[in-house]
């Protein structure tokens, strides 16, 4: 069979990873990821003998006619979406359109917009045949392999029914799965912010034994964390490097730092390989999982930046959120960076449903006093599923339509705070902490350091320029 994977034609979204949906050109600091997870699905069903494509419309410049040339000229029998909230219309329509084309094609997606109201979504929506429901790896696996009615985790139609298969266990290996088909994909479109070198996200762990309400990390991929080990993880970084000339990582974990010793053994196997010394790599971390020993292996082993969920600036709202964490562990954590020579790069959220201006500036204030190398805001956006979305429910908050509402952009108030003052107050806190003269003055050192950082930093800044003025 031939199979297609694709990002529809539209907007640039991180979309591959559920529980981060935002339009990058909206972001501070951040270009686009490759399509880790189109690339994972294609090389399961190439490991089952199927003819396999890849587009991920938006980051390759390709209009919604190239997508049609495409579907006329590679025939697929099943095209496979990874859809989210905030373009979900758009993407229904991608398959209305591949509908009209060939009217046996079998649509499939997968995505955060599938963890409620199944049902409801497959009425609306003729034009889709099956939703996997929760993490896709190994149910795409199963579906390749079995079909549709032995598949777990799925739902689909059967003549004027909609069926919901039983789910998938979260019991699989990460090791289990081949590595991601990079092959197809556009490697030189996804790149390191700051040097403009392709860069790749490689899966290494998955899962978090955490409780944060706003995060769908648990609810898609459970609360025991997979790890990947570390020899698989250093096969598939040798792999990128001297088949597709990539040496730049992003390692995709929830909490990539949470247990001490697997870091300091995929370090010690990165060390170990004719590749150290060649590639850099950044992860994302919780700011109470980090001391120094840990971040001196990581240092060695290539890491220049580790991005951390601050998330607040304040520790009661820190504990609504369930976050588990507190300001002074923020505090400690850019600490032991700076010591270690890692870069940091501060995630922190605005918007919650009890905040008004006063909460939302004592997080800027906070994430000022940081001193954070790089940072983002994000509007906090209820994702339908997350334990923060049902309590707004009962407590008859409104939520937003997803459709126009995701981390840099509202698209709706809360009950404090209008849409236009959210997107005022995220403005504020970017010019706060950019444009402050002793960030601009260790840029500029930077800049005067490195000409290939100076052109990217000066690209970077420019946009940033744009959407905070
Ligand atoms: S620590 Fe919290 S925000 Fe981070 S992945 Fe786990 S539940 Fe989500």
């Amino acid at each position: 069979m031939n199979y297609f994977f694709f990002y529809p034609p539209g907007g640039q979204y991180i979309r591959g990873e559920d529980r981060c949906q935002v339009a990058v050109s909206d972001l501070a600091a951040t270009s686009m990821r490759p399509p880790l997870d189109l690339a994972y699905m294609a090389a399961m069903a190439r490991q089952a003998g199927h003819r396999v494509w890849i587009r991920d419309y938006p980051a390759e410049g390709k209009s919604w006619q190239d997508y049609i040339r495409d579907l006329q000229d590679c025939k697929p029998d099943v095209l496979v979406m990874s859809a989210i909230s905030s373009s979900f219309a758009d993407d229904m329509q991608a398959f209305a359109v591949a509908r009209e084309i060939n009217p046996a094609i079998l649509t499939l997606a997968k995505g955060a917009p599938f963890l409620e109201g199944v049902e409801e979504v497959m009425t609306r929506h003729p034009e889709l045949d099956v939703i996997i429901r929760g993490e896709y790896k190994p149910i795409f696996q199963e579906f390749v392999r079995t079909g549709i009615e032995d598949c777990r985790g799925i739902v689909y139609r059967r003549a004027d029914q909609i069926v919901i298969n039983p789910p998938m266990p979260l019991t699989y290996a990460l090791d289990d799965f081949p590595f991601p088909c990079r092959a197809l994909v556009a490697n030189e479109r996804y790149v390191r912010p700051d040097t403009g070198e392709p860069q790749t996200t490689i899966q290494a762990a998955e899962g978090c034994p955490y409780h944060c309400t706003y995060c769908l990390a648990y609810q898609l991929d459970g609360h025991r964390i997979k790890r990947r080990s570390p020899e698989s993880i250093v096969a598939e970084m040798e792999c990128c490097v001297t088949q597709h000339n990539i040496r730049n990582f992003f390692f995709r974990a929830d909490t990539f730092t949470a247990n001490a010793a697997w870091v300091k053994a995929l370090c010690t196997q990165i060390l170990k390989s004719p590749i150290s010394g060649q590639i850099s790599w950044v992860a994302n971390s919780r700011v109470d999982t980090l001391d120094a020993e840990r971040l001196q292996w990581m240092k060695a082993a290539g890491c220049w930046l580790v991005a951390l969920g601050v998330e607040l600036g304040y520790d009661e709202g820190l504990k609504r959120i369930r976050k588990g964490t507190t300001c002074s562990q923020a505090e400690t954590a850019m600490s032991l960076l700076r010591q270690a020579g890692i870069k940091s790069y501060g995630f922190f959220m605005l918007g919650f449903p009890w905040e008004r201006k006063t909460e939302v500036m004592q997080t800027i204030e906070f994430a000022k006093q940081l001193r954070c190398d790089f940072y983002e805001f994000s509007i906090f956006v209820p994702y339908p599923g997350t334990e923060i979305y049902k309590e707004m429910r009962r407590n008859g908050i409104a939520v937003p339509d997803m459709q126009n509402h995701h981390h840099a952009r509202a698209g709706a108030g809360t009950p404090h705070l209008t849409a236009e003052e959210l997107m005022q107050l995220r403005k504020l806190a970017l010019r706060t902490v950019y444009l402050r003269p002793a960030y601009l003055f260790d840029r500029l050192r930077e800049m005067a350091k490195d000409r290939r950082a100076a052109v990217n930093y000066c690209r970077y800044g420019m946009k940033l320029l744009r959407n905070i003025i």
